[in-house]
């Protein structure tokens, strides 16, 4: 079909997600056609280096024969039955490897379909589990702490457990209220050190634990890096210490992994930064490579053991969507699994992380950009008009920035006056190199 064809129809059909389709209706959209391994091409022939990840799912590059395979193959079986009332192998298969590979706290796999329903589910299991223990002794727990600037997914359940406050002011009749502390991001705080930023959130932290834990369910987060809302990082040892806290006033952790997990920061997963061993971990994202939606929320032993009982009708966890446990993305996730092992894969985000990492802090003397940070590959640049003062670039230039950068053949993304580089994981020195020369070069030219 035509791209002017494809234009129209797309004009006239699709609803975006996230997007005001009164100013998308202005530009000429880009349209995908296919891809191959860390390009994506359009209906122009244009060829954009996949900078995003094609929002942060992409792990071996597209087109991939062996997960293409692995596909085909689980299509040559059955493409669906259901886990209601039944079990299928890819699913058995792949708890197994999922509990095999993330934090030895970890014994129990519920599959859903995207990562905001793996936080909706976290946040029902993790309610109902103090009700299940004890129904009259945990009476008034219904909240969660949560970080300013968090972002769990876009359900009710899990803007409830978000800290953006458009959506909190578009649907605050409709959301569930919860305890939020400040998001330690040290480029926007007032503090001298991160030590101090980490000391002062953490004791805020424990402030509301020791002072409101007969209300706490637990605490909600994304560890290590803030994603969604401006790849925030956290400073060393936050993550360890609201695990501690968590201990201590016996509220239960649940990590977001939705957007760190599978090698994002440079680990397979962010908690094994610090060692931190959750009760509740969400994951989704780039579970299946990139290729099919699938999401997972995994549990303890004790959370799972709180759900027993020999009736069908008590303390039963009642949630469950239709395509929970399909086989051909499962199949697939088992089979991205082992290439990220097999590739040694996280040896490699390592190493690439060191080169964007150089490579954008080469920029952070430019008078327009304000901060770089990012751990493995998941970076940040902020652009500011005025660094000392921290004033953001006008949202039209960062916009101009990004249009520029499609152009010159680079797919990145911005959030407000933040550029993104969240590249495909299996992404070449040489192809990283390439990315941030693109960016640098306009930045240069647009700013002049
Ligand atoms: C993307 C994301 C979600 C939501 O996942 P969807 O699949 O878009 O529903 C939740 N949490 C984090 C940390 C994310 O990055």
């Amino acid at each position: 079909m035509k791209h002017q064809t494809l234009v129209d129809k797309n004009l006239e059909y699709v609803w975006h997600p996230f997007t005001q389709m009164g100013v998308y209706r202005q530009h000429d959209p880009i349209i995908i056609e296919k891809g191959k391994g860390s390009y994506l091409y359009d209906t122009k022939g244009r060829r954009y280096l996949d900078g995003y990840a094609s929002l942060w799912v992409n792990v071996h590059g597209h087109n991939n024969k062996r997960l293409n395979k692995a596909i085909e193959k689980q299509l040559k079986s059955i493409s669906h039955s259901t886990l209601l009332g039944s079990s299928n192998i890819p699913s058995i298969l792949l708890a197994e490897k999922l509990v095999e590979i993330t934090p030895a706290s970890l014994r129990k796999v519920f599959y859903s379909d995207t990562g905001s329903a793996a936080v909706e589910i976290a946040i029902k299991m993790a309610y109902q589990y103090w009700k299940n223990i004890d129904p009259v002794k945990y009476r008034k727990k219904n909240k969660f702490v949560t970080l300013k600037n968090g972002y769990h997914g876009d359900t009710i359940g899990s803007v409830s457990v978000g800290g953006i406050e458009t959506f909190h002011q578009i649907f605050n009749d409709l959301i569930f209220e919860n305890i939020q502390v400040a998001c330690p991001s040290f480029y926007h705080s007032q503090y001298l050190t991160e030590e101090a930023l980490r000391d002062a959130v953490l004791s805020q932290i424990e402030h509301v634990l020791r002072t409101r834990a007969d209300e706490i369910v637990g605490v909600v987060m994304e560890p290590l890096v803030q994603g969604a809302t401006g790849l925030f990082v956290h400073p060393e040892g936050f993550l360890k210490g609201v695990e501690q806290l968590c201990r201590k006033y016996n509220v239960l952790m649940i990590v977001d992994e939705v957007a760190t997990g599978f090698g994002r920061t440079g680990a397979l997963f962010a908690c094994e930064h610090e060692n931190v061993e959750p009760d509740i971990m969400c994951l989704g994202k780039a579970i299946t490579g990139g290729y099919l939606p699938l999401a997972a929320t995994l549990t303890s032993q004790r959370i799972y053991e709180a759900f027993l009982s020999d009736q069908h009708g008590l303390k039963t966890f009642f949630h469950g969507h239709t395509y929970t446990g399909n086989q051909v993305v499962c199949a697939l996730a088992l089979e991205n699994i082992q290439m990220i092992e097999e590739n040694k894969l996280i040896r490699h985000i390592q190493k690439t992380s060191k080169v964007l990492d150089k490579q954008l802090r080469q920029l952070a003397t430019h008078p327009h950009v304000g901060n770089v940070r990012g751990r493995g590959l998941m970076y940040a640049v902020e652009l500011v008009a005025d660094a000392d003062k921290k004033m953001p670039l006008a949202i039209a230039t960062v916009e101009r920035i990004i249009s520029e950068c499609k152009r010159r053949g680079l797919m990145i993304r911005n959030l407000e006056n933040i550029v993104t580089f969240v590249p495909v994981l299996s992404m070449s020195k040489r192809e990283i190199k390439k990315m941030t020369s693109i960016f640098e070069n306009v930045l240069l030219d647009v700013l002049e």
